[in-house]
């Protein structure tokens, strides 16, 4: 209905177009235009164009992924969606041209598989955004398994953490909407069940996902999005373990908003976590996926940033000195390793000479000479 519509404004939006009317007629008045001059017999044909091009198009993305705009492109089109894809498409260059990048062993005669929709997200809200924006149902690998709810498999994208777990990082199912106040859940790991606070855990989740909705229709600046974040992560933590949705979404947006660091605060809750969001996100992202890879990039670019909170003069004599000057060295040995490893993942995941892959080879430049610099001195 809401496409039918479009296409009715689409052809009175044309009407506007067209050049004055004769003067007995209300000139504010659009009337429909005729739709021959466009190529389309009928109205119906304009609501076919629509929706190909509704369920077609691309979100088109700056190199970080932020959605600047709509793309289309009949060949990259042609991939279908899978919620557990084989290939991804990125614009590494800003939105010059996307490229469509297999990011797993593809066999011959085996389809190349895209995904529509952000893979951090749980089954219900993939199902939900597929059906929304393109219309169908997912069947995928992942969906199936989803479904069926097999006893033993416990999604990483919505699960709950084992408090006391005996094996360190067991999970189990998140409790559903409208079950008792308290449940009883099985552990993945242990096998032990555990009592979960269904009540609290599922409203502190909404809470999370509303953050997340505002920011999606961009109604939060950062400064609310930093207040907002300080308690309601750590109340996530306590319930949920990093990779489950909202919570990792929520750690990056709350690096984000610390970045550029104002401050040695800013900085360190900006690097804690994004931290968190890397040690967590490949449980729910192929390692070559654009997101990961952008975490990992992320990451890297803040621990760069760590040898600004040091005083810029030392006394290199001085005891002080020299356990400072360590420091130094320590964290900027961890931001080139971590500034290598995001260099060369980015060339799996974005093509050589990416726009992210060049900005981080000029880091990890700056830092290699620093640290040449810090040895001589
Ligand atoms: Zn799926
Ligand atoms: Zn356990």
């Amino acid at each position: 209905m809401r496409l039918a519509q479009q296409a009715q404004h689409l052809q009175h939006y044309l009407s506007a177009s067209i050049p004055t009317k004769g003067s007995d007629e209300d000139e504010d008045q659009l009337l429909p235009v005729n739709m021959e001059d466009f190529g389309f017999e009928n109205v119906q044909e304009v609501m076919n164009f629509c929706s190909s091009f509704h369920v077609n198009s691309f979100t088109l993305s700056s190199p970080s992924l932020t959605p600047i705009g709509v793309s289309n492109s009949p060949l990259m089109a042609l991939s279908n969606h899978s919620c557990d894809p084989n290939a991804i498409v990125v614009f590494p260059n800003g939105a010059k041209y996307m490229e469509l990048i297999a990011i797993k062993d593809i066999q011959i005669d085996q389809e190349i598989l895209t995904s529509y929709i952000d893979l951090s997200c749980p089954y219900d809200i993939r199902q939900r955004d597929l059906k929304e924006r393109y219309g169908f149902q997912c069947a995928c690998t992942l969906c199936e398994k989803s479904k069926d709810q097999a006893a033993d498999w416990v999604d990483p994208r919505w699960c709950v953490r084992h408090e006391g777990c005996k094996c360190g990082d067991g999970k189990g199912k998140m409790p559903v909407t409208g079950s008792k106040r308290v449940v009883s859940v099985k552990c993945d790991k242990c096998k032990e069940d555990f009592k979960v606070n269904a009540e609290e855990v599922l409203s502190v989740v909404q809470k999370g996902v509303d953050v997340l909705d505002s920011d999606e229709h961009r109604q939060l600046d950062y400064k609310t999005a930093q207040r907002t974040l300080s308690t309601l992560i750590p109340n996530l933590q306590k319930h949920l373990p990093n990779h489950s949705y909202p919570l990792l979404s929520l750690l990056r947006l709350s690096s984000v908003s610390h970045t550029p660091p104002q401050s040695p605060k800013d900085l360190q809750i900006a690097l804690k976590h994004i931290k968190q969001a890397y040690e967590a996100c490949y449980e729910v992202y192929n390692q070559n996926h654009a997101t990961p890879t952008l975490i990992l990039c992320e990451y890297a670019k803040l621990l760069s940033l760590k040898d600004s909170e040091q005083p810029k003069a030392i006394d290199l004599n001085g005891k002080k000195g020299t356990e400072m000057k360590n420091t130094i060295i320590r964290n900027l040995l961890k931001a080139i390793e971590m500034l290598t490893k995001a260099v060369k993942q980015s060339e799996i995941t974005f093509g050589k000479g990416s726009v992210v892959g060049k900005e981080l080879e000029g880091i990890l430049e700056g830092c290699k000479e620093e640290m040449e610099r810090l040895k001589r001195s």
